[in-house]
């Protein structure tokens, strides 16, 4: 699991993400940013260019490191 968190008080709706990443991200009305907390693995590269893509970096890739087992279950 890639472990994915979006600043959205920074994210200006630029949609560079959900053209990068159409699995991960998707744009929803004018500037609303919808987006899978946790994606799967093989959706790690495209996430990194996701993330290398935003105008405001507002996409952390991995940015909490928690010990899996103490977080995984629902969400
Ligand atoms: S690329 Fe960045 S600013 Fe654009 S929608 Fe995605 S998170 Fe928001």
């Amino acid at each position: 699991m890639v472990r994915l968190v979006v600043d959205l008080n920074r994210c200006q709706g630029y949609a560079q993400c959900a053209f990068l990443a159409p699995d991960v991200f998707a744009m929803h009305g004018e500037e609303g940013l919808l987006y899978t907390p946790e994606a799967d693995e093989a959706q790690r590269e495209k996430l990194a260019q996701a993330a290398a893509a935003c105008p405001v970096q507002a996409i952390l890739v991995d940015a909490v490191d928690p010990p899996a087992e103490a977080v995984s279950g629902e969400r």
